[in-house]
């Protein structure tokens, strides 16, 4: 779980470098809640995608496709994603 904070805000710093203190909202993954499905990749391999550790993680956008995420994360059987304001 720890691991999981520290990924989340390295990637909040990536992400806030990127886009220059602009306000935006980015999908995060509980991974202690995730059940490793892969449903998400394979409905939105744009977005997510498994790291090298084999965990599923947030690609870095510049924006999200709001409303098929919204269906993703109404679906996600672990319950697990949630949008982010950065
Ligand atoms: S759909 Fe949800 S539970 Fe399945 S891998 Fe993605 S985040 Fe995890």
């Amino acid at each position: 779980m720890i691991g999981c904070v520290l990924s989340a805000a390295r990637k909040k710093t990536s992400f806030q470098k990127k886009n220059k203190g602009r306000l935006m909202k980015i999908p995060v993954i509980d991974l202690g809640e995730c059940i490793d499905c892969e449903a998400c990749i394979e409905l939105c391999p744009t977005v997510f995608r498994k790291n090298e550790a084999g965990y599923i993680e947030t690609i870095e956008l510049g924006e999200y496709p709001k409303q098929e995420l919204d269906e993703i994360i109404m679906n996600c059987p672990g319950q697990c994603i949630t949008w982010e304001e950065i």
